[in-house]
């Protein structure tokens, strides 16, 4: 889920205390998404996805980040085929060879009571992040388009560095995806953003280089990196639920994020399993 330009352009740092507790948050929405990537399969429905998060983050002792925001309904948002994001979840049932994009936010909340009925603005420390997963075997195209965006958005996470800009980052995303033999479409009308005591703080991360862009990353920030590529154009529209965005010219679409940590003991990706 993306920023709606709706902060005061301030980037939070956080005390090491409370990436402990960012760090808390990463593993809920992991293991979350973990769990979600072993139960997409032909015939399950989106809502059923929907439900199985909100239980698995409640069950940990979070707060879905998701459910609530804008009236925002659910828990993930679940993007299918030409759905780039923010797909509402609910009675569509997926097919073999579809692919899907799972964005899934959580906090660990203040006041642990919140765990069971707390949503976005449940007050905490917030951790988001996104895989896209094929439904039973898809075409060649579609897996080779989702190791792409994931790999993009690595290329972004291995940039961050302390003292470097943030429109390095953004470069290497973009560098990335366009040194690959075939043409995708880098989406750029949504991108990453800071995260914390938020889901979207400042800055705004974008997956293509921006003049004039001179945010310097330093210890205490955390930012989410989350590419959107598709196979045709870079175009979007919003579908008549004003929520659902998918590629303009219906070319299917992927999305990866991880929120990243520059902790005063070095990078951190909250939302990667440690091994
Ligand atoms: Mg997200
Ligand atoms: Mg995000």
């Amino acid at each position: 889920m993306h920023a709606h330009g709706d902060d005061d352009g301030i980037i939070e740092l956080k005390t090491a205390e409370q990436f402990e507790v960012m760090k808390q948050a990463g593993l809920v929405v992991s293991g979350t998404l973990a769990l979600l990537r072993s139960a997409v399969r032909p015939g399950i429905t989106t809502g059923e996805l929907d439900r199985i998060a909100e239980e698995s983050i409640r069950s940990q002792g979070a707060a879905p980040s998701f459910l609530g925001y804008g009236d925002f309904p659910g828990s993930i948002c679940a993007s299918v085929n030409e759905e780039i994001v923010h797909g509402i979840p609910g009675s569509r049932t997926l097919r073999e060879g579809d692919l899907i994009s799972i964005d899934c936010g959580a906090i660990i909340p203040a006041d642990p009571a919140q765990a069971a009925a707390g949503r976005w603005n449940t007050r905490g420390w917030h951790a988001d992040a996104a895989i896209t997963v094929p439904v039973g075997e898809v075409a060649p195209e579609l897996a080779e388009l989702s190791r792409v965006t994931e790999q993009a958005m690595w290329a972004g996470i291995n940039a961050v560095k302390e003292g470097i800009a943030l429109n390095d980052v953004s470069t290497a995303i973009d560098g990335y995806t366009r040194a690959q033999s075939r043409r995708y479409g880098i989406v750029r009308d949504y991108g990453g953003h800071g995260i914390g005591s938020a889901m979207h703080m400042a800055p705004m991360v974008f997956n293509y280089p921006v003049r004039g862009e001179r945010t310097v990353l330093t210890t205490g920030m955390a930012i989410a990196i989350e590419p959107m590529l598709t196979l045709g154009k870079n175009k979007t529209r919003v579908l008549a639920d004003d929520w659902t965005v998918v590629a303009k010219d219906g070319s299917y679409a992927a999305h990866w994020e991880h929120t990243v940590a520059l902790t005063p003991e070095g990078i951190v990706v909250t939302t990667a399993p440690e091994e």
